[in-house]
């Protein structure tokens, strides 16, 4: 055959669609995904062409044209963002979408949003109703707060109350709190976003009331805390707790301000963590604006949650921007969801994912780590099998000082490289995100729920066999 022969022998378009593996594609993904997908094929066949004399290997890339377009088709259907299993033993993820919702709060959300709900109806008044009511409610009688005001994420809620508060004026800060959250949230950023100016106070490692005192000026608009999430200062350190500011506050008539990142509602000391004190003590301490994230250690989804004093939030939810950094309605519905939930913290435990993973000790761990390991053995005959002690942190911004014993299983290849695997791991039906570690591939078995050990099994028994 030459060049000639070789191009002729693509079969036309219409013969293509007439394919029966083409028209299945069709009858799944669409006409359109299709046409893409033969077009696309078909250049890549002319390409081989161009770059090669080899009959044969043309000949071959021809008949599986069909297969080729059928697949290229379905891959275009898949969507990009995939449910994966977290075997990082990280509870909060920041890559892996921090916490997740837990089975049985997405089937009560799926029942609410599939078809029409009452975001903003009120159906006791057959009227207009607010999208975050409820979770407004749930949440002041849950913290002690006076009021509450809901926003897409904690790095909204910042910028909302900064702006609300202080645009124009002084924002009085340690310069031990001056905080990167990661993604350019950044203290001193996000105070020329809102228009305040930062006023630094202290040094890195030892602000006093003192500092702050001096600083007071005319321009003054807010006292702030920055709760230093991700990082700690150790050894020889001094901070002002709120207790101390709220009384300078109250002297020099400017609200304290609180970025309290993580905001649990129940003590992780509670579950042998570090101690984190919860909202509704950080209330009690008498910041006037309070404000954290809705997926750190509280669990639920991706929203920032403000508290405060009325007067301070009834002006924040007069401000313009309010419209800009409202939650959508998969978030309205879900928060609403998990704060009803923490009603009785026992259910709480049960079904929000993070307290159950938070909560799990060592010895439950072994346990559940040496159930995975059994019915690995019994699938994945080319590796060794093993289980270890492990710890890790929780990740995402939260209790930075934690290490939270765990147990993992060790899987260590006999045919292929911990690297090999680790990236088949990665392709996988149902993706797996597991540790690179000492020469093997490790699965923490904190984050992973025992409904998907099975899967696991068939799934490594797949690469391992
Ligand atoms: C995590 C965090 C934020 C940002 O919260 P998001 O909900 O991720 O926007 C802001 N401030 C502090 C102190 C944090 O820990």
């Amino acid at each position: 055959m030459n060049k000639q022969e070789m191009y002729r022998s693509i079969p036309k378009v219409d013969m293509l669609l007439r394919n029966e593996k083409v028209e299945k594609a069709c009858s799944a993904c669409g006409r359109a995904c299709v046409m893409e997908a033969v077009h696309a094929e078909t250049e890549a066949l002319r390409r081989l062409i161009r770059e090669t004399e080899d009959e044969a290997a043309v000949q071959s890339a021809v008949e599986q044209l069909p297969e080729k377009i059928a697949a290229r088709a379905q891959a275009m259907t898949e969507p990009s963002i995939r449910r994966v299993i977290n075997g990082t033993g990280m509870i909060l993820h920041t890559n892996l979408g921090r916490a997740p919702s837990g089975r049985a709060l997405t089937e009560k959300m799926a029942e609410i949003v599939s078809g029409y709900c009452s975001l903003e109806y009120d159906l006791d008044e057959g009227g207009r109703g607010s999208r975050t009511a409820a979770a407004e409610a749930l949440l002041c009688r849950m913290t002690g707060a006076e009021d509450a005001l809901v926003v897409n994420n904690n790095a909204a809620a910042v910028i909302l109350i900064l702006s609300t508060l202080a645009a124009g004026g002084e924002v009085i800060v340690s310069r031990g709190e001056l905080v990167e959250i990661g993604g350019h949230f950044r203290i001193p950023d996000v105070m020329v976003q809102s228009g305040a100016r930062l006023v630094e106070v202290g040094t890195s490692n030892r602000t006093r009331l003192e500092d702050y005192e001096k600083a007071v000026s005319g321009d003054t608009r807010v006292l702030m805390k920055v709760h230093t999430s991700n990082y700690a200062v150790l050894g020889f350190t001094e901070s002002v707790p709120v207790k101390a500011l709220h009384q300078l506050s109250v002297r020099c008539g400017v609200p304290v301000v609180e970025d309290l990142g993580s905001g649990a509602l129940i003590n992780p000391a509670r579950y042998g963590l570090p101690d984190e004190p919860t909202v509704r003590e950080m209330v009690r301490e008498g910041a006037d604006v309070l404000c954290f994230s809705g997926d750190k250690l509280l669990g639920g989804p991706q929203a920032g949650l403000i508290l405060g004093k009325k007067e301070y939030i009834r002006r924040m939810r007069e401000n313009p921007l309010m419209r800009a950094l409202r939650v959508g309605k998969l978030t309205a519905v879900m928060l609403e969801l998990v704060l009803r939930t923490y009603l009785s913290e026992e259910k709480a435990e049960e079904e929000i994912p993070v307290l159950r993973m938070l909560r799990a000790d060592a010895a439950q761990e072994q346990a559940r780590a040496q159930s995975l390991a059994a019915i690995l053995k019994k699938t994945c005959p080319a590796a060794e099998i093993d289980t270890e002690p492990c710890s890790s942190g929780t990740g995402g911004g939260a209790l930075p000082l934690a290490r939270i014993d765990s147990w993992a299983v060790v899987i260590r290849p006999k045919k292929m490289t911990p690297q090999q695997l680790e990236e088949k791991m990665r392709h996988f039906r149902v993706p797996v995100i597991g540790l690179l570690r000492g020469g093997a591939v490790r699965l923490d078995v904190r984050t992973i729920e025992e409904k998907d050990f099975d899967l696991l099994a068939v799934q490594f028994g797949e690469v391992l066999a």
